[in-house]
């Protein structure tokens, strides 16, 4: 994995399906749970995109497999120039000292009876890196100080228990960072954490990205959370990236009706700021039996008649949903 490569990652087609049930009485063909369905997208170094979309919409699955944690049905995925999609489990292990997951939970993700050096210095130990004593602390403890823990010796003896929330979670962090890795995959990370903290998670991602050159696929259902942190947004349904764009982009001119509807109904402080709130109507349907054509087209509020048969696939960054729409509306 040593070639260079513009982009730290490119995804192309990517496709996660699950099984979920054989034919049958009820069914004469076998079933898939389409979790991600094609997805495209590119990341450049040290970029920071935030991943976002209704819990289903398949934006962890997509994340756990970029990591190889499940294996992709379909589709590629280049990491540094690299083919990555079906490494065996040596390559695996070298992809994931380069690609890190920060999960949800501070609290699941900790071993409550390992002290703070023992947790952060673990992926060293696993990767076989820094065998001397010396080395492995040395790294630990700039992993604690960079994830914000200052200063760092007061935390190596303590427990996960005798922290806050948010010191946990700078405690995960820190044992991403331990492994110098290019690529962050945070997924939900400040969801779980008091409001009055998650600024301070967030601010120390941005810190990250800037000291250490970063790339961060920063995952969440509540696209207010991230605000201008990060430079694109990707918005996710049923699998599938629908809208694409710079942050700004999106926030203040959002094309796609589903993306509309996230943004009305993050909380503005300013009265004359609010927008009138967009309340989808219906459930998301079924991930194993989709809707044909347009996938939205069951709850979207501007469906016309031709979007039950044509699926528009706004994967394409230059494409915008209303110019899509407006194709399928000739
Ligand atoms: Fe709505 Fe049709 Fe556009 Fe889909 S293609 S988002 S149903 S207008």
């Amino acid at each position: 994995m040593s070639k260079t490569s513009e982009f730290i990652l490119e995804v192309k087609n990517l496709k996660k399906y699950f099984p979920a049930g054989r034919p049958g009485w009820f069914s004469r063909r076998e079933e898939f749970v389409h979790a991600v369905d094609g997805v495209d997208l590119q990341l450049e170094r040290g970029e920071v995109i935030a991943l976002v979309g209704e819990s289903g919409c398949g934006k962890s699955t997509l994340a756990l497999t970029l990591m190889l944690l499940e294996e992709a049905t379909e589709g590629s995925i280049l990491f540094e120039g690299s083919d990555v999609t079906r490494l065996n489990e040596k390559g695996k292990k070298a992809l994931r000292q380069k690609i890190q997951m920060v999960f949800q939970d501070p609290y699941e993700s900790l071993n409550p009876t390992q002290t703070i050096e023992e947790i952060v210095a673990e992926p060293l130990v696993v990767h076989g890196l820094a065998l001397r004593a010396n080395e492995r602390r040395s790294r630990v403890l700039r992993a604690l100080e960079d994830s914000g823990l200052k200063p760092a010796e007061d935390f190596l003896h303590r427990f996960p228990h005798q922290l806050s929330g948010g010191q946990r979670q700078r405690v995960v962090i820190a044992g991403a960072l331990v492994l110098e890795p290019h690529l962050l995959l945070a997924d939900e990370p400040v969801s779980m954490l008091d409001v009055s903290i998650r600024a301070e998670i967030i601010n120390l991602l941005a810190d990250l990205r800037r000291t250490r050159n970063i790339s961060v696929i920063f995952i969440t259902h509540d696209l207010g959370t991230v605000g201008y942190f990060a430079d694109r947004v990707a918005v996710m349904y049923l699998g599938r990236i629908v809208e694409i764009g710079a942050m700004r982009e999106v926030l203040e001119d959002p094309k796609h009706p589903y993306t509309q509807a996230l943004l009305s109904v993050i909380p503005v402080p300013n009265p004359r700021m609010r927008k009138k709130r967009l309340i989808l109507q219906g459930e998301t349907p079924n991930p194993i039996d989709l809707p044909a054509g347009c996938r939205f087209h069951p709850r979207c509020p501007v469906a016309i008649e031709a979007c039950k048969q044509n699926d528009p696939a706004l994967t394409n960054i230059s494409t915008t949903h209303q110019a899509a729409c407006l194709l399928l509306q000739q």
